[in-house]
């Protein structure tokens, strides 16, 4: 009926929204680029883009402080213990899937010709990477010197020189940091490049899980503080509203800006066609099928409509190529349309979304392999698997951040021996398949939060029980 229909409409509207900006924005994007135009113009249509992205990142850190503390502190040790554990063999047993089902393609379609290698050309000189120094370093972040400096570390260095042949310079307008790669190929030194979003998530993750815990544990006068960071929290999400709203709009100019900034759409189309057309299938076959199946069998509940509900963060993620900018939208998602408890999206999430990252393990793994068909090396199978190894390792390592994967991708490259300086030669479609990996991503935490809070319902019953059972007493 015509009443339901418009209720339907209602319910809907934002998500509605959403979907309509991002294919206005394609459609805007592509018919502006038979207009000329400069910089200037792009400059302004990706404007509003650029504003959402600012808005969304400057939620992250209150975010991830109040929902982990406040998520942690209103657990008992016991029950967290098991929830981190739960969501960690998750995030392990996913990512490594991801990566091998990536390797199973890339092998199969082998995309990667040494023709292509001398149509595109790549960057001269071949610096190596420590591949030990680069896994100490994601263990260093762990535990930043500076709590305030880890909020917002600074890029001190330049890493990387402009050595790039002509076709691959693409012009860049730097008006958000996401465009690192674009002026440059030449990658000079892996390290502190996990600072380049400006904050060691990691870092901050791993002193909020000691405060939260014990803050839960001071008994009565630590509530205060508990309380204190519940409210943060609520607060922060109210905001989250605000900018949702605003994201439909956001969203389409950072695609039209998208579309509108880059160089010779057919040529790169044409040269790395099927190393792109191997990269999306795998994360398709990983949305489709690989996160799915796993969800249905732990939680026989229909994916699909738990899909439907995580559709807002599945676009934002598209539009924002970074997971870690769609967090504020994944926790709505999550706790309003599919109902999960709260005080597993608060402490899952941020972890999950710093760390889970199975779209970008496919990706590595198949631009690695990618890169070695185009050398004409062929890996022994014991390399092969120090590609899945490393490509797990390496998107643990990636910030959320745009093409942080194309950065930690020197790990998995130098570990194989594998010249790292090829890399240049992916930069230039980086754009597109950086934007479907993150959704892949975000859908990836989502599941799991999914699983987490159907094991740990009775858990999470029982501490409910405990509660009233202590507030009756009480009155
Ligand atoms: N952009 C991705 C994310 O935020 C990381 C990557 O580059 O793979 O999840």
């Amino acid at each position: 009926t015509p009443r339901k229909v418009l209720s339907w409409l209602t319910d809907n509207l934002l998500l509605i929204l959403t979907i309509f900006g991002v294919l206005l924005g394609i459609l805007i994007g592509f018919l502006a680029r038979f207009a000329d135009y400069g910089e200037d113009a792009i400059m302004l249509v990706s404007f509003p883009g650029d504003i959402l992205m600012r808005m969304l990142k400057m939620l992250i850190l209150p975010l991830i402080i109040s929902s982990m503390i406040s998520g942690l502190a209103q657990l008992d040790p016991k029950s967290s213990g098991k929830m981190g554990s739960y969501a960690l063999s998750y995030y392990f047993a996913t990512t490594m899937l991801a990566a091998v089902v990536g390797i199973i393609l890339v092998c199969s379609i082998h995309p990667g010709d040494p023709s292509i290698k001398e149509e595109v050309g790549s960057g001269t000189e071949d610096k190596s990477v420590s591949t030990l120094d680069a896994f100490l370093d994601l263990i260093r972040n762990m535990f930043p010197e500076n709590l305030l400096q880890a909020c917002f570390q600074q890029v001190e260095t330049v890493y990387l020189e402009e050595k790039a042949k002509p076709s691959f310079i693409r012009t860049t307008m730097n008006t958000s940091n996401d465009t690192y790669f674009d002026n440059f190929t030449q990658v000079v030194d892996v390290r502190h490049l996990q600072y380049k979003d400006g904050t060691n998530v990691l870092g901050l993750i791993i002193f909020c899980i000691a405060f939260g815990i014990i803050c839960g544990q001071v008994g009565q006068e630590g509530e205060i503080m508990v309380n204190f960071f519940i409210i943060l929290n609520e607060i922060i999400m109210r905001i989250v509203v605000l900018v949702m709203w605003y994201s439909p709009f956001g969203i389409m100019s950072l695609i039209i800006g998208k579309i509108m900034s880059i160089k010779d759409l057919a040529l790169t189309a044409q040269q790395l066609g099927f190393y792109m057309l191997t990269v999306i299938t795998g994360l398709v076959i990983h949305a489709m099928i690989t996160l799915p199946l796993i969800y249905f069998i732990f939680t026989r509940k229909n994916p699909l409509t738990f899909f439907r509900g995580m559709l807002q963060a599945w676009v934002t993620a598209l539009g924002t190529a970074s997971s870690a900018a769609t967090l504020p939208i994944t926790f709505r998602c999550l706790e309003e349309n599919n109902n999960i408890d709260k005080r597993v999206t608060r402490f899952i999430l941020p972890i999950g979304a710093t760390v889970n990252m199975d779209g970008t393990a496919l990706y590595e793994a198949v631009a690695a392999l990618f890169i070695a068909q185009m050398n004409g090396i062929s890996l022994s199978v014991g390399q092969i698997i120090a590609v899945s190894l490393t490509a797990t390792a390496a998107s643990i390592g990636a910030a959320s951040v745009p093409s942080a994967g194309l950065v930690t991708m020197l790990l998995v490259l130098s570990a194989v021996g594998l010249p790292t300086n090829d890399i240049s030669m992916i930069v230039a479609v980086d754009w597109l398949l950086d934007r479907i990996r993150t959704s892949i991503n975000v859908l990836g935490d989502a599941f799991g939060a999914g699983i987490v809070d159907h094991l740990c319902k009775k858990e999470l019953e029982k501490i409910d029980a405990e509660h009233a059972r202590l507030e009756m007493e009480i009155a």
